[in-house]
């Protein structure tokens, strides 16, 4: 059975936060909302139709903030998934959810609606550091929404947490997760703040008081631990679940599986191709759609595959990997396994893994070591 993961991108906020480079946009008229979901659904029935042959087991509902959106209009836009692909019985389908844009009746509606799984955007405990990155919500708010959220019948939620946020200290993030850990969520996602280009924080970069490397360092390392405490266990650089509570959809994206992204700036990959849609809204809503569209070579599928393993915690199998992509991977195991004998990496047979480490800076390792031909 061939399967296939759906993200589907909502683009609307109550407002900017200050760290956002992600395509959104604040106060979006009720004209412009209505529009882009009759487009979306339009994409949706034209890809069911291209992919019929594929099983859909995984829904991600991202942006943006989906759950500004009605939850009739959320669950008709799920509708027009299940009556255009075929949706395994089991799926797991999660839509993002910003605290304060949801609650009891809002959540029951939802879940009747087939959703299964939230993700709440509560980033921090704290109302100084939630205000200084621009969000609108306070801990109270994050704190309500989790609640509600179990009340109306979710077993499974996720939240965003973030760290190296201005002024913030190992100590108010500490104490963050303890506070978020005490709601018992099966899932957390542990993102590193980034100064992007084009946000209000990178225009007022001279003014933020920003963590040094080393203390984001024992932030990181800290909280690896402290989350394990509660059974969160690290399974990728920045997420954490409960067992049988890792994020199916996500691991598409790391093991490179098939998926495709329907909405406004969304990416798909299936098989060799990767294609984009255009970030421009008005192109998106008369139709077209695509901005890129690659095919990948094989050489690059391995690169790929490499990468993306080797930011889970069970890393990459490098024989299997030759035995998909028919490509030598020896140059890279290779490469690897330097990292193996000075105390970054671990090694099992054809299997090797990033130690915490490692993995923290796994990304300027990945860039020296592989060579991607685009
Ligand atoms: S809620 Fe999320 S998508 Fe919206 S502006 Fe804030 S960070 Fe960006």
């Amino acid at each position: 059975m061939k399967t296939l993961g759906l993200y589907i991108h909502i683009p609307f906020c109550k407002s900017k936060c200050r760290y956002c480079d992600f395509c959104s946009f604040p106060h979006p008229k009720t004209e412009t909302v209505k529009k882009y979901i009759s487009a979306l659904i339009s994409e949706i029935e034209e890809y069911g139709r291209a992919y019929g042959e594929y099983t859909v087991n995984t829904v991600y509902f991202g942006g943006g903030t989906p759950t500004l959106l009605d939850a009739q209009h959320l669950t008709e836009i799920l509708k027009a998934v299940k009556a255009s692909f075929s949706l395994s019985g089991d799926a797991e389908i999660t839509t993002e959810c910003n605290p304060a844009t949801g609650g009891f009746d809002y959540f029951k509606a939802l879940l009747s609606g087939g959703f299964n799984r939230l993700s709440i955007g509560v980033q921090s405990m704290n109302d100084r550091e939630l205000k200084l990155l621009g969000r609108l919500h306070s801990a109270e708010d994050a704190k309500s929404t989790l609640r509600e959220a179990r009340k109306a019948g979710f077993e499974n939620v996720s939240v965003d947490v973030m760290f190296g946020i201005p002024e913030q200290t190992p100590q108010s993030l500490a104490q963050t997760l303890d506070e978020v850990c005490s709601l018992s969520p099966e899932h957390l996602s542990l993102y590193g703040l980034k100064i992007e280009e084009g946000t209000h924080f990178a225009r007022h970069a001279d003014s933020l008081i920003l963590p040094d490397e080393d203390t984001e360092y024992e932030m990181y390392l800290s909280s690896v631990k402290k989350l394990a405490e509660f059974g969160l266990e690290r399974y990728e650089i920045s997420n954490f679940a409960k067992k049988g509570f890792t994020s199916r959809h996500n691991l598409k994206y790391w093991h490179r599986e098939d998926y495709l992204g329907l909405g406004i700036a969304a990416h798909s990959c299936v098989g060799n191709r990767r294609f984009a849609n255009t970030c421009d809204i008005e192109k998106y809503l008369k139709g077209d759609r695509i901005d890129t569209n690659e095919t990948i070579s094989p050489h690059d599928i391995l690169c790929e595959k490499i990468m993306l393993g080797m930011r889970l915690e069970e890393g990459a199998d490098f024989d299997l990997l030759q035995e998909e992509t028919n490509e030598d991977t020896a140059k890279y195991k290779n490469a690897l396994e330097r990292y193996v004998s000075c105390g970054y990496a671990k090694k099992e047979g054809g299997r090797i893994a990033f130690l915490s480490n490692g993995m923290y800076v796994s990304n300027s390792i990945l860039s020296e070591i592989l060579d991607f031909e685009k």
